[in-house]
């Protein structure tokens, strides 16, 4: 894969690859199960994410965090000043 210029609006897998995504999954897999948000919470907020202009390569660009990952923290929280989610 071809890095260069930043993808806006997509998860790891369309940015950055299959690699990215597989460790990724691998890590919220890891994760304790409660300390994971639900399926349902987890795709509205990676939803919310989507339609962000703020998505850039599969992380957010307010934090630097991959967008995976923080949604399927239960925890988790969008650190804009708007909270989207
Ligand atoms: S600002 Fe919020 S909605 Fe936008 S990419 Fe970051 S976490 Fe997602």
């Amino acid at each position: 894969m071809e890095y260069g210029k930043p993808c806006r609006r997509c998860l790891s897998r369309e940015a950055c690859g299959e690699d990215l995504a597989k460790l990724i999954r691998e890590r919220i897999a890891g994760l304790p199960e409660e300390m994971k948000a639900d399926e349902e919470l987890y795709r509205k907020r990676l939803s919310a994410c989507l339609m962000c202009k703020d998505l850039i390569g599969g992380m957010c660009a307010k934090c630097g965090c991959y967008v995976e990952i923080r949604a399927a923290r239960i925890q988790g929280y969008c650190p804009a000043a708007e909270k989207k989610w």
